[in-house]
């Protein structure tokens, strides 16, 4: 990995498998895929797979991993959905070299195979109804029934799956099913489908078929085509792996890849199907599928978040046959801990209000020292400007304030960060009674923030200086929905609990102008949390800042 070479993968019940075939002898080289189907937005779900799959390819010695579009169902699928899913995974440090496939590269050789099935007497033609089909496959506590059409002869099977492949028949009218068990206990051997009509063109294919694979078919023999070592899938997939071998065995293919199974990434206060997500983005309810809101790998990118970070959490997290929730904090604290690592540091005031230092001479200016980075003295010192007028926030002060309040009051001394000492004297306010101006003195003798008598201050506030700030409008994102468990239950609408405020806009914000020529991808805003450029909607004209994440767990504490 390029940029992350101390990066070290815990081992899992996974590689232990690999070393064991590896020791043995039964392998000499590994190989796995990543086989998306091209009909969404990758998400952080997807990451836990690609993580898991790639880097098993980097780390054991030869390895490969085949990026797979596995491209099955021409309706839904699009070249918008694979380019994005192609800068994803790169973006996420990862690289298929040459091994990029399509499931439909394969389509001459699934057909070849279902022919095969046919002549082994494994496979036939039905043409029950759907409805039909679904009364006769019985359901988990009753074997199904045999097909009327389950003993047609093979060449009348053979015939008509031709026709069918050439167009000659309505969507639904026939049906190729493996002839294997009805009575099974197993539902997914009650002689599964293995190619339906669909009178539609593929972009890859164009108007040669008429017919195209299930997903269980093609799945195992695209991996066995592809020499596949392990097939590494999802824990729903569990009750498939008799099929997949069955198919394989049926076939005698010369490789039979294993199928593992480990459980699904699950995140709290977000959802991650592909339908919900469709929802969400069609529906309107978000912006785009990179909203900065969306566990979409392209809004989280948008949001901020580090290849790093998600690849740390996909580490963390591991790999298990455990179905569980994973905590949405579990991922902020890995990207708390890379953005720490890397970002800047920036003063940027969010709700200005203007502080005048009536001591300080009118024409007067400054240059001061400001730490880039505490940790890191590599990334050096920056200039910070410092004037009679300043900005801070307007939280920062507060009239008749507690003892405890350690700000801005009448009579109270605080540290102004890289700057000097002030104490507050009096505030204007406007006819409404609104404070626009906090008064202020400054002593001299504490420049850069340290006072030459010793006298210590509680509190230290962030400013920006009026006339050298930059404005910008900052964008608080916040969790997507307001409950752990939005998509709970089958009749739970979940977009009945969409965070009203999973963002919020703050126009007119004042940041330092070093901002703008520091080079760094993300800033720490003291005190405020972790922040980035919006790559889509920031222009030099108006800058657009999005919050990545808050600088500790508020969740946490407001629950
Ligand atoms: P759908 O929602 O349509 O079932 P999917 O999420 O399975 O889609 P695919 O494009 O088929 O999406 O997924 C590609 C690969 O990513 C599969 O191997 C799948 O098992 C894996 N994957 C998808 N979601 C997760 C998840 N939440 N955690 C781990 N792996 C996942
Ligand atoms: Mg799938």
């Amino acid at each position: 990995m390029n940029d992350n070479s101390t990066e070290s993968t815990p081992t899992n019940f996974i590689r232990t498998i690999i070393d064991a075939d590896i020791a043995s002898g039964k392998h000499k080289q590994i190989i796995t895929r990543f086989p998306p189907e091209p009909n969404g937005y990758l998400h952080i779900g997807h990451a836990k797979s690609i993580c898991l799959n790639f880097g098993i390819s980097q780390d054991y010695l030869g390895g490969i991993c085949h990026l797979r579009f596995d491209d099955t169902n021409p309706g839904k699928e699009k070249s918008e959905y694979i380019d994005a899913i192609k800068e994803d995974v790169r973006w996420l440090g990862f690289d298929w070299d040459e091994n990029l496939h399509h499931t439909s590269d394969y389509f001459d050789q699934l057909y070849a195979y279902a022919v095969q099935l046919i002549k082994q007497d494994k496979a036939y033609v039905d043409s029950l109804s759907a409805e039909e089909m679904r009364l006769y496959r019985g359901n988990l506590t009753e074997p199904g029934k045999e097909s009327p059409y389950r003993n047609r002869s093979v060449d009348e099977n053979l015939d008509l799956l031709e026709r069918m492949k050439n167009g000659e028949f309505a969507e639904g009218e026939h049906l190729l099913r493996a002839k294997i068990d009805m009575a099974s206990p197993n539902i997914n051997m009650r002689d599964p489908a293995i190619y339906r009509i669909k009178n539609m063109a593929h972009p890859m294919t164009g108007d040669k078929w008429h017919i195209y694979p299930m997903y269980d078919f093609a799945h195992c023999v695209s991996d066995a085509i592809e020499g596949i070592t392990h097939s590494l899938c999802t824990l729903e997939f569990e009750d498939h792996r008799p099929l997949y071998d069955w198919f394989l065995d049926e076939l005698g293919t010369s490789a039979h890849p294993q199928q593992i199974e480990f459980s699904r990434l699950n995140l709290d206060y977000t959802v991650m199907s592909k339908r919900k997500l469709h929802e969400l983005v069609e529906g309107g309810y978000v912006n785009g599928w990179d909203d900065p809101r969306l566990p979409t790998l392209s809004g989280m990118r948008r949001r901020g978040y580090t290849a790093t970070a998600i690849r740390d959490f996909c580490s963390r997290i591991g790999i298990t046959k455990k179905d569980n929730i994973v905590e949405m904090s579990v991922l902020e604290n890995s990207l708390r801990e890379d953005l720490d690592a890397r970002s800047n540091r920036a003063l940027a005031v969010l709700d200005p209000i203007k502080l005048i230092i009536d001591n300080y001479p009118e024409d007067q200016e400054e240059v001061l020292k400001g730490i880039n980075h505490p940790k890191k003295e590599e990334q050096g010192k920056r200039d910070i400007h410092f004037s009679k007028e300043l900005y801070i926030e307007r939280s920062d002060y507060m009239a008749d304030a507690p003892k405890k309040f350690f700000r801005l009051t009448e009579g109270r001394e605080v540290r102004l960060r890289f700057a000097y000492y002030v104490t507050c004297t009096h505030v204007v306010k406007d006819s409404n009674g609104e404070v626009i101006e906090v008064h202020c003195t400054y002593d001299p003798a504490t420049r850069g923030g340290q006072s030459e008598d010793g006298r210590k201050v509680k509190g230290t506030i962030h400013w920006v200086s009026a006339k050298h700030s930059v404005s910008a409008e900052v964008r608080e994102y916040d969790r997507l929905f307001s409950i752990a468990a939005p998509a709970s239950g089958k009749d739970q609408d979940y977009k009945a609990f969409i965070n009203q405020d999973s963002v919020k806009v703050l126009e007119n914000c004042q940041l330092e102008a070093s901002l703008l020529t520091s080079g760094s991808d993300a800033y720490q805003f003291e005190r405020q949390g972790y922040f980035c450029q919006d790559s889509v909607d920031s222009t030099p004209d108006k800058l657009v800042f999005n919050r990545i994440v808050t600088l500790r767990d508020s969740w946490a504490k407001k629950k």
